[in-house]
């Protein structure tokens, strides 16, 4: 079995405890606005093309069959046109052409990760699946996680819960720690923002709740979107009334997904702003207030 992964991160310290290799794995139902990983929305292998490094040698132009690039003004690429056979990037010594996501087995996966092994075990660190959303291709997330835990790991996953409940429960037995985002409070704004519903996300949380799950409650910050006192209040009463959440994480935002939606053509409207450190502060310290569980910004 094969899974597309479109990175695979070492040393990862934000991912979960210790220090961590987080795989990222391509797929997403969610669309939100201000998405940070865009490279991992769409399930299939794309090609990222960075103007900055090109240095307009025409090499691509010459072995491409479909005429996809063009020197005309500068140097243009006609994704439209484009197959993805792969051949300009062989040519491509520049390395302004790459493919964002590669086909990998349980295995080949397995062997990058277990290489840092030793940093596991001196930090209490291990393996997080990442994405996109991990449970998109949830049988190669469930394979994964089995063979992690099969090697003694500590196994995280970074998911919005946005999946059939069997297939989160199927795969809990080898998940130490959810890492489960919280976007926005209410039905309405959560599809505004994210483009799906929200109730079966909350019933995923609390499905996994039920089952023993160990829950960090992962809360992005974006201004202009998300950060009313009304959610706010959410967010501590979820960490309140679901014992599987031992820590609400904060997240503030930041505007690196519009760099890289560019890279692979696509367009990022939605701008806010970095939240203050002291604005970050505030929410965390009124959240504090109304819930029992340990609020932190990441
Ligand atoms: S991947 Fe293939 S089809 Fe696409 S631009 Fe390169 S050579 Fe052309
Ligand atoms: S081969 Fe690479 S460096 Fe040369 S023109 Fe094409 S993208 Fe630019």
């Amino acid at each position: 079995m094969t899974g597309c992964v479109f990175n695979i991160q070492k040393f990862s310290i934000h991912d979960g405890p210790g220090i961590r290799t987080t795989v990222f794995l391509k797929g997403c139902p969610l669309r939100c606005l201000w998405c940070h990983n865009p490279e991992g929305l769409s399930r299939e292998r794309e090609i990222e093309y960075e103007p900055t490094k090109c240095i307009l040698c025409g090499a691509c132009g010459g072995v491409c069959e479909n005429h996809a690039f063009s020197e005309e003004s500068g140097h243009l690429y006609a994704r439209e046109s484009c197959t993805r056979c792969g051949r300009c990037l062989e040519r491509c010594v520049a390395g302004a052409l790459k493919f964002v996501g590669n086909d990998m087995t349980v295995e080949q996966v397995m062997k990058k990760v277990l290489s840092d092994k030793i940093f596991y075990e001196t930090s209490g660190g291990g393996m997080t699946v990442s994405g996109g959303e991990p449970f998109y291709q949830h049988e190669f997330t469930t394979e994964l996680l089995k063979a992690a835990k099969a090697e003694g790991l500590h196994t995280a996953v970074e998911t919005s819960g946005f999946c059939r409940t069997e297939i989160i429960l199927a795969a809990l037995p080898c998940i130490d720690l959810f890492l489960f985002d919280y976007k926005a409070t209410g039905d309405e704004l959560h599809r505004k923002l994210t483009g799906v519903p929200q109730a079966p996300i909350l019933d995923n949380l609390r499905a996994v709740s039920d089952a023993g799950g160990k829950i960090v409650l992962r809360c992005p910050i974006i201004p202009g979107a998300n950060d009313t006192e009304e959610h706010f209040a959410a967010i501590a009463a979820l960490a309140e009334e679901i014992s599987g959440i031992e820590h609400v994480d904060l997240e503030p935002y930041h505007p690196l997904g519009t760099g890289k939606a560019e890279k692979i053509g696509k367009v990022q409207e939605f701008v806010s702003k970095i939240p203050e450190k002291d604005r970050m502060e505030e929410i965390r310290s009124y959240i504090a207030g109304c819930t029992s569980k340990p609020v932190k910004i990441s």
